[in-house]
Parts: structure tokens; C-alpha cells; sequence
């Protein structure tokens, strides 16, 4: 099976970004049947299989929105499932409006606050860093990416008050330099969401987008090793078909 990568939780917005707090809930009661894990003992097995052992997942979010806190949380701890959140570090304080959603108006979409990322670290999240800023790495120079990337953790640090080893691309994307740089920040896994075939390893481990809809049935297609076969092979795109099918 596969790192799960979610972005929010939310009652009413409606995006491929977003589930109900009520399909979430379905989900997490599906997988807690089964084995998740947290993204530290994840990493390292993806890193190097490609994918979880068969009836295990590992649950993750990227963008720090206001329901992860408000409502994922809440329906992960019922579960006693661990988590872990991606932060846009300037976003917590303030300095940094949410504008890399397509679709919607920059800033109309809130992120948690450092307040907030703090109370979700001492209640046992994990939080990782999902950049400084969320630029592209992939269109700045390596030195850009490494600045960005440090500065990012420090802030992080400083937040949580403990190490932030874990980064997640902005929207999935690497090159070979922004690897470097995310290795030589002192990260010891980055992660990325790819849609077709990619490099894997310690600095591109793979996760896949869970979208609303996305229901058990889509969740058990995502879950068999031949998905994460197929979704890193030339017939990616035939399988990402047969989920939006059976959603
Ligand atoms: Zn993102």
C-alpha cells in the first residue's frame, strides 16, 4: 500500500483538494482495520521497496489548512491513528497568503496558525515541512532551494520545538538539484507525488493524492502493489482512469 497524501478536510469546500470530514472519517475507520503507520517508520520502507507491506498505509497532509486541525485531528486521535502535517512556514505567521490553489482567490483559504501547529506537535502530530514558501523548487537555483529549505525547518523547529526531518516538495516537484539541496539542508526523507514514473529514494519517496469521493473502494484500488506498479510505469495514467471510475 501506499503514504496517503490528503491536502484538507472540510465540510463545505468543494475542491479536489478537499474531503468531507464525514468521508474522512469513513476512511480512517477503513484503514484502522488495517496497519498505519507513522511517516518516520513509513519513510524508510518506501524509500526503498516503493511501497507499504500489503494492509498497511501511512496517512499524511501537505498545505497545513485550518481542518486538519479543526477536523481531521479530532477523527485521527478517535482512531488512534498517526499523522503527519506539512507546513508552509511562512504561512504561520502571517507573512505568507495561501495562493497556489488553482481556482480560488489568493488568501480566501486559511492555514493554521503557529499557535495552532504548536498545540497538533504537543498532542503528537508530526509536522514536517512543505517549504519556506511554496514556490516550484524545480524553476529556483539550488542555492535558492537550499535557503528556502533551511529556512523553513529553522522556523519549524522553532515552532515544535523539536527536529523537522521530514519535507514534502510544493506540489510534488523535484529535479536532481532540488534533491541535493533538500539532502544537504539536513532533511533525512523528502517526499513527492508522483504521477508517473520517478526516481523514488530517500529524497523522492513516493505518496499518492487521495481526492473527495475517493471512498473505500478507491482507497482498496490505491492499496494493491499492482497500483504502485502501475502508477510508477507508462500505464499510469490508464490506472489514475480506473480510480476516478470507481470513486
Ligand atoms: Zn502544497
Amino acid at each position: 500500500m501506499s503514504i496517503l497524501c490528503y491536502h484538507e478536510v472540510d465540510p463545505t469546500w468543494q475542491s479536489t483538494l478537499s474531503v468531507t470530514p464525514a468521508n474522512f472519517r469513513q476512511q480512517c475507520e477503513w484503514l484502522s482495520n488495517r496497519r498505519v503507520l507513522s511517516l518516520d517508520e513509513a519513510a524508510p520502507i518506501v524509500a526503498s521497496k516503493g511501497r507499504l507491506p500489503r494492509r498497511t498505509s501511512c496517512i499524511t497532509f501537505d498545505d497545513g489548512f485550518v481542518g486538519v486541525g479543526a477536523y481531521a485531528w479530532p477523527i485521527l486521535r478517535q482512531f488512534g491513528l498517526p499523522a503527519t502535517v506539512f507546513i508552509v512556514a511562512e504561512t504561520m505567521v502571517g507573512e505568507k497568503a495561501v495562493d497556489w490553489v488553482d481556482g480560488t482567490e489568493p488568501g480566501t483559504l486559511q492555514t493554521m496558525t503557529r499557535t495552532e501547529v504548536q498545540r497538533l506537535a504537543a498532542e503528537g502530530m508530526t509536522i514536517g515541512s512543505h517549504s519556506r514558501w511554496h514556490h516550484d523548487l524545480t524553476t529556483l537555483t539550488e542555492a535558492e532551494v537550499y535557503d528556502d529549505l533551511v529556512a523553513s525547518r529553522d522556523i519549524l523547529e522553532d515552532v515544535t520545538g523539536g527536529p523537522i526531518s521530514h519535507l514534502a516538495y510544493p506540489r510534488g516537484r523535484h529535479n536532481a538539484g532540488v534533491r541535493r539541496a533538500a539532502e544537504r539542508a539536513g532533511y533525512q526523507w523528502a517526499h513527492a507525488l508522483p504521477e508517473t514514473k520517478d526516481v523514488g529514494g530517500q529524497w523522492a519517496v513516493p505518496r499518492v493524492g487521495v481526492y473527495p469521493g475517493n471512498g473505500k473502494m478507491a482507497l482498496r484500488v490505491k492499496s494493491v502493489p499492482l497500483y504502485a506498479r502501475l502508477r510508477t510505469s507508462s500505464l499510469g495514467p490508464r490506472m489514475s482512469d480506473l480510480v476516478k471510475t470507481v470513486r
